[in-house]
């Protein structure tokens, strides 16, 4: 497909306002894509380039864009760099700059999908002497066959600074409208706010088989092209696979012990909830493979775990959901997250921080087990195998503390004991329920001590003064816009972080270095980022406020935590979840 096209379609959904106009123009562009542009398009349409379980990077700075764009339109860089600082956003420059030179030049060929995106998906391959250059060469191609618009959206693909408004919500429906409305004859009226399907039970069918492949999958592009040719039978067809990652399951927040009992009945199991990161271990003809909740792959940054998974859990083949939990080698005592969050990172001299900073695995549900999927079955009947399965050796390998009871005291009890352990809290889970990956169902619920907390991404912040002229001290917040995908502002923070390096906690300057390469627009002190940075928010209250686009604003925010490592801005707290929390607070 020509990639004028898709430019056409992303500009037509920008203009409706409606969720459900936009959902129709994508469901008519989806009905008329070959299967073979099918999984680009879907990509592109999210502003992706990879799918997100997918850790390939394009790993393109500011600067090598402006670059590519001087390079293929004959200016300077500093002239790039002047016009982006005057208009704050680079797709604009390039589309502007764009008009002027086609008056002279001629264009050279049409631009496809597949041009555009595997041009971008070259750029992940390229790494060391020259490949700067080679990445300038590859976008310079790009923009010297791209008419004004369609320079505007590919140095917006590049800079991951889509926008065109389209989240998981409007995807899947405007999937199920595309290849499915036909059956259920969808009566649409784009001033309303939701759809009458002529039978609703099998609209809704057609819904879950949808969103259930796409938590399977972890990819709405993979989703639409199997709708698209085996229809819900091939989506209802799929299934886990060890050795390939899916999403975890999330948790809601309870209130206090009461709430949780009534959120997940009674009797229900109660687990120690672990201070660790989350750890997704796979193993599969043979192999053991961890993951991070985030679904990036770490076995090598883990050699201990892969042999004492490999030598304590019986089966062939599974997919384990566990906590790994950092302690001390000598005095054996649990460390907190912060401590051990740099066996992530660190890629060389594994095997002395193994043994530095060693890992305990928490193994807290089974997805699946010698090639049968367990996700349907019930937690209980999951936990039974699991004791079955793992030998248990403390500082290595063990299940989550767990008491099934229904007793308020017992659970208490049982809570206090968290507690004094130096865990974070406990988590309440239905005994009946099924695994669902990626959602926050409510199967399962945690209760902290802590105030409330949210997980927002920084979306912008500002140069501080005086002795902190330097660094970059407060930060702007934002929540999630579940159908649209947008973030959409609900504070700011500046308190929580610290000073000096030998303080403990989050530094100013660590802030500062995370977020000076996602700077995508800066205007005197303030400066507008690349929504990547995820942070847990401690706060007293939500208020209704009209000074942030959500409608709402956090008293007394304050950094709770830094959660780069677990969360990606995809499953942060969404709009829906600040909206409950806000009126629970008011009803207590
Ligand atoms: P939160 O990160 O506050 O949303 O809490 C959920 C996280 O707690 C999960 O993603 C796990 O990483 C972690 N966790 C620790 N212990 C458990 C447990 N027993 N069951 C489930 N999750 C746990």
């Amino acid at each position: 497909m020509d990639y004028k096209r898709l430019v056409d379609t992303y500009e037509h959904i920008q203009s409706a306002t409606k969720r459900l106009e936009k959902t129709k123009i994508l469901s008519e562009f989806l009905k008329q894509t070959d299967p073979t542009d099918i999984e680009s398009i879907v990509l592109l349409m999210q502003g992706k380039i990879f799918p997100s379980w997918d850790d390939r990077k394009t790993g393109v700075a500011t600067r090598l864009v402006t670059k590519a764009i001087a390079k293929s339109l004959g200016y300077t860089d500093a002239a790039i760099e002047a016009e982006w600082k005057r208009t704050g956003d680079l797709g604009v420059v390039t589309e502007n700059l764009t008009t002027q030179k086609k008056q002279v030049t001629l264009f050279s060929k049409k631009l496809s999908v597949n041009n555009v995106i595997s041009n971008i998906r070259k750029m992940s391959a390229l790494e060391g002497p020259g490949s700067i250059d080679r990445k300038v060469a590859l976008i310079a191609e790009l923009l010297t066959s791209a008419s004004p618009d369609e320079a505007r959206y590919i140095i917006r693909t590049v800079l991951e600074e889509l926008r065109v408004g389209i989240g998981e919500g409007i995807l899947r429906d405007a999937i199920v409208w595309a290849f499915f409305g036909d059956d259920v004859k969808i009566q649409y009226d784009p001033a309303e706010k939701s759809i009458e399907p002529e039978n609703r039970e099998v609209y809704n069918k057609y819904v879950d088989a949808v969103q259930s492949a796409y938590d399977i999958l972890n990819d709405f592009a993979a989703v639409a092209k199997i709708a698209k040719e085996q229809g819900v039978a091939g989506l209802t067809a799929l299934d886990l696979q060890s050795g390939k990652p899916v999403k975890v399951m999330l948790f809601q927040k309870a209130i206090n012990i009461a709430n949780a009992f009534e959120r997940v009945g009674r009797p229900c199991a109660v687990e120690f909830k672990y201070d660790g990161f989350r750890m997704q271990i796979h193993k599969s003809v043979g192999k053991i493979l961890v993951f991070t909740r985030r679904l990036e792959e770490v076995t090598s940054q883990f050699p201990e775990v892969v042999e004492f998974v490999k030598s304590h859990v019986a089966g062939d083949s599974f997919i384990l959901d566990a906590e790994a939990v950092g302690f001390d080698p000598k005095s054996r005592k649990y460390l907190p997250f912060q401590s051990i969050s740099q066996r992530i990172k660190r890629k060389y001299d594994v095997e002395q921080m193994s043994k530095e900073f060693p890992v305990e695995v928490n193994v807290f549900d089974l997805l699946y087990h010698d090639n049968k999927t367990l996700i349907k079955r019930p937690f209980k009947a999951r936990r039974e195998i699991l004791e079955r399965i793992v030998t248990q050796v403390p500082q290595k390998i063990v299940l989550a503390r767990q008491v099934v009871t229904d007793n308020d005291s017992a659970a208490e009890q049982f809570y206090q004991d968290a507690l004094k352990a130096g865990e974070e809290g406990v988590m309440f889970k239905n005994l009946d329920a099924e695994y669902r990956p990626g959602s926050r169902v409510g199967f399962g619920v945690k209760v902290k001590p802590t105030m409330q907390s949210l997980d927002l991404v920084i979306v912008g912040a500002e140069w501080g003064e005086g002795k902190r002229s330097g660094w970059l001290t407060s930060f702007v917040l934002a929540c999630k816009d579940s159908d649209t995908g947008a973030f959409i502002e609900i504070g700011r923070v500046g308190t929580g972080f610290k000073e000096l390096a030998s303080e403990d906690g989050v530094t100013f300057d660590e802030m500062t270095n995370l977020l000076k390469p996602l700077i995508v627009e800066e205007k005197g002190r303030v400066v507008r980022v690349k929504p990547h940075i995820v942070v847990e928010i401690s706060y007293e209250e939500i208020q209704k406020s009209p000074s942030y686009s959500s409608g709402y604003a956090l008293r007394f925010p304050r950094l709770a935590r830094l959660r780069e490592m677990e969360r990606s801005p995809e499953d942060i707290s969404t709009l829906e979840e600040v909206e409950n929390l806000y009126s629970t607070q008011r009803s207590r």
